[in-house]
């Protein structure tokens, strides 16, 4: 952005006109440093201030000032000679004072360079001229140049298409008409297209502006219900037209905003707004049913009073009677499942009534006289330990040894076994939050809904209770206070809780479920762009769903999820049993495999550390195989393997890619093993900026949002009370995207979104607007966006993800496109 530097006789003055100018942006602004008066109180104007102003606002897009009338002018030029030499490029403008310095601050905060801004500062009289009967028709032709002198003619009428020229009309139905925003709006959709547009009010009947400076736009007095002409030129004259006629008739995305809320867009301070934004819907459905919550982890019992010796004996049998009761209630869990989830229920009763176990509390109970629960922890943390020490599956045991601890210990104090609660009847899960191995457990047939106290909508519980189509709503801190039994509604895309509802609400439960519609297994657009609709999978469950849904492939195999529950790597036959089933759903179809994950949500022990200060900035992802290479080259080799056996078209990415040579590292290791379809994610902002770099190592890239989001808005995706920033939806996650397609488009490289932003259906229409090829999703979402990209053509896309990234913000942009797509 270019610095603006306003020179002026009266500092009130000069504050005044900049106050004005800032009224007309919202979001980002140029820096402007005022030079005005003589620093002793007295009016006039100082070359040395000047100088000092322009140092502070340069920048290698150069400074633009502005000058009010005589010695400003002489002070401004005598600056430069103060100025020490530096690259920065400085512009004096004639400009006028006050239209002048309005127009560069909103074209400046637009992004135009220096001699864009300068050149309409200069013209920023043209419009008062035109209204006040000047006679300014040539020099409006001539700013526009050409064609679009021809377009500035024609633009006041109806006449139609004149060669090379789009001409339409349009009508203002927003209730404030061009206001500032709507102006910067127009001209923020129009500047990276190479087109020049003219647009005329019909009931001025005065002549056509460009759209291309704030003045003259506002100069058009539209109202509401007035017919706006326009008349474009140029390459992309069409998608201009498009993008203009896209944000009219949304309103400019006040339509659901009363008059005055739509004048408050001007106002510089953005309204207050509540921060923690909760309770956040995450995933559809209705549900209603008993509260249970999810027991608080068992936290290493407090040494009490010795036992006295004649209390010993008693106290151990207290061990052997827990024990048995916890075996007994694993037992009867196993009863009520089948194949490996019983066997490995039977196996944890056995380490239950354990001897080792059993024995080594009660002895320390006997000869220590420790409380029981003090003397299970310390004989199951013995055993653990020791497990832990050796390598594999032994170690792995170790975790089931503290899990029968804390079920003992739970059984010893009266207190819930950890863990997702077991019931007879299905109940709504209320929890602070879910670990991922919790949630791979949960088993939809009981869990009627999640509701969680923390977490975002890009969080893991709410991944994965879309991917299981349980409704769920995350950030409700007051859900933990709801009592065990008590009935509550939920809605899981509105976020609505209710508790004890009225039979109203509970008829209306499973209603949002009878609309799903049918996808024909080809996604594309109106007029026929293929898009294609991929699979997020993770688990053997969410394949079988991938493939009900008719995905055209799997888009994101997240393997971590795999392996949450081990403690040590698994070997390469062990992840080739695993991947062979997920490439074998999907014969000659893509599937693409991302490398993984490890660390910050989804931290796997075994190759990632127990502690970081900063996990999500930490050792994650690409980066865990610098310290464990052999893990990532054990995986790559399994991929190959089970590729090899299989018919699937396999690609394999790495997530978490931060630079160009890292690309290039994850190509050889993928080459060593015979891999030639390599990919990376593009979620990190430096990769979304160095794409056209990437691109040049790698054959595709796919934009995983959740993160892209997290790491552009500094927002942890695990804190609810940012979701508002953590929101693919905001302009500066929508540009991060936008800069990673245009690399992709002119490598001519294919780039997919597999981040949960591709199962909205609104954003998918802006995302591929913006350029994606495919979009990969929870399967249950496949329908849905199908369903909305049916109805749009791909210029309809192009216009609303225009519309979505000329929005002030990530609420305006939601709300614009779905109206425009609602009402089209
Ligand atoms: C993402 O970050 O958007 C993504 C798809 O990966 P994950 O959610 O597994 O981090
Ligand atoms: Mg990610």
């Amino acid at each position: 952005m270019i610095g603006i530097v306003v020179v002026s006789h009266s500092p009130s003055l000069a504050n005044a006109v900049v106050e004005l100018a800032l009224e007309m942006v919202r979001g980002e602004r140029p820096m402007i440093a005022i030079a005005a008066g003589t620093g002793d109180g007295m009016t006039g104007t100082d070359a040395v201030r000047v100088a000092d102003a322009i140092t502070k606002v340069q920048g290698p897009d150069g400074v633009l000032v502005f000058t009010d009338l005589g010695s400003a002018v002489l002070s401004a030029e005598m600056s430069l000679e103060f100025l020490e030499k530096s690259t920065t490029p400085v512009k004096l403008t004639s400009a006028p004072f006050v239209e002048g310095i309005i127009a560069a601050v909103v074209l400046a905060a637009a992004g135009a360079s220096l001699d864009e801004v300068e050149t309409e500062a200069r013209s920023a009289l043209l419009s008062k001229q035109s209204q006040l009967g000047d006679d300014v028709g040539d020099d409006v032709g001539r700013k526009v140049g050409g064609e679009a002198s021809t377009a500035g003619r024609t633009a006041g009428s109806t006449a139609g298409i004149t060669e090379g020229i789009t001409e339409a009309s349009v009508t203002l139905i927003n209730a404030v008409g061009l206001h500032a925003r709507p102006v910067a709006m127009l001209i923020n959709a129009v500047r990276p297209l190479q087109a020049r547009v003219m647009i005329a009010n019909r009931r001025t009947g005065k002549p056509a502006v460009p759209v291309a400076g704030p003045t003259a736009l506002l100069a058009l007095d539209g109202r509401n219900g007035d017919v706006l002409e326009l008349a474009a030129s140029g390459p992309q004259a069409d998608a201009a037209i498009a993008a203009i006629r896209t944000l009219v008739e949304s309103g400019f995305g006040e339509m659901d905003a009363a008059p005055s809320d739509a004048a408050k867009y001007d106002s510089v301070a953005p309204a207050a707004q509540p921060h923690r934004p909760g309770p956040i819907g995450v995933s559809p459905g209705r549900a209603s049913g008993p509260v249970v919550q999810m027991p608080a982890p068992v936290a290493m019992p407090e040494a009490g009073a010795t036992i006295a010796t004649d209390a010993r004996q008693a106290e151990s049998a207290r061990v052997t009677d827990a024990a048995a009761s916890v075996e007994s209630s694993l037992l009867a869990m196993a009863e009520r499942t089948s194949g490996t989830a019983r066997e490995v229920l039977e196996t944890t009763a056995m380490m239950a009534v354990d001897p080792g176990l059993i024995d080594g509390a009660r002895d320390r109970i006997t000869s220590d006289g420790v409380s029981a629960p003090e003397a299970v922890w310390a004989a199951a943390g013995a055993i653990a330990e020791e497990l832990a020490s050796n390598n594999g599956l032994i170690a792995e045991r170790a975790a089931d040894v503290r899990d029968v601890r804390d079920r003992v210990i739970a059984a010893l104090t009266g207190a819930a076994p950890p863990g997702v609660p077991d019931r007879s009847e299905p109940f709504v899960l209320v929890a602070r939050d879910l670990a991922p191995a919790d949630t791979a457990l949960l088993d939809p047939s009981k869990i009627l809904a999640i509701v969680t106290a923390e977490g975002g909508p890009t969080s893991h519980t709410a991944i994965l209770a879309r991917a299981l189509g349980i409704p769920a709503i995350v950030s409700a801190p007051a859900a933990l206070d709801i009592s065990d039994g008590t009935i509550i509604f939920i809605d899981g895309s509105t976020g609505e809780l209710v508790l004890d509802p009225g039979p109203e609400l509970v008829a209306s439960v499973g209603d949002s479920a009878d609309e799903v519609p049918v996808f024909s297994g080809k996604g594309q657009t109106a007029d026929g762009l293929a898009i294609d609709l991929l699979a997020n999978v993770g688990s053997p469950a969410s394949v079988t769903e991938a493939v009900k849904a008719q995905a055209q492939g799997v888009g994101l195999f997240r393997t971590e999820f795999c392996f949450l529950d081990r403690t040590s790597a698994p070997t390469i036959d062990e992840q080739v049993a695993a991947y062979r089933p997920v490439f074998a759903a999907f014969p000659d179809r893509k599937v693409i495999v991302r490398t993984l994950d490890a660390g910050a949500d989804k931290p796997l022990p075994f190759v990632t550390a127990a502690h970081e200060d900063n996990p999500a900035l930490g050792i994650r992802g690409f980066r865990t195989s610098w310290r464990r290479p052999e893990v990532l080259a054990d995986q790559l080799a399994a991929i190959a393997i089970a590729s090899a056996a299989e018919r699937a078209n396999v690609g394999v990415m790495a997530p978490m890619i931060s630079t160009r040579e890292e690309a290039a590292e994850f190509r050889g290791l993928c080459a060593s093993k015979g891999i030639d379809v390599v990919g990376v994610m593009i979620e990190t902002p430096s990769a979304a900026i160095t794409a056209a770099e990437i691109f040049a190592e790698v054959s595709f890239a796919s934009l995983g949002t959740n993160d892209l989001a997290q790491y552009t808005m500094a927002a942890d995706r695990l804190d609810g009370e940012l979701a508002e920033l953590n929101d693919t939806w905001q302009p500066a996650v929508l540009r991060m995207i936008s800069a990673a397609c245009l690399a992709a488009t002119a490598a001519g490289k294919p780039i997919g979104v597999c981040g949960e932003a591709a199962a909205d259906p609104v954003l998918a229409v802006v995302l591929v607007g913006l350029g994606a090829t495919s979009l990969s999703m929870s399967p249950r979402a496949i329908a849905r966006v199908a369903a909305a990209l049916v109805l749009v053509t791909a210029q309809q896309c192009r216009a609303a993800a225009a519309l979505a990234i000329a929005a002030p913000d990530a609420a305006a942009a939601r709300l614009a496109v779905t109206h425009v797509l609602a009402t089209r």
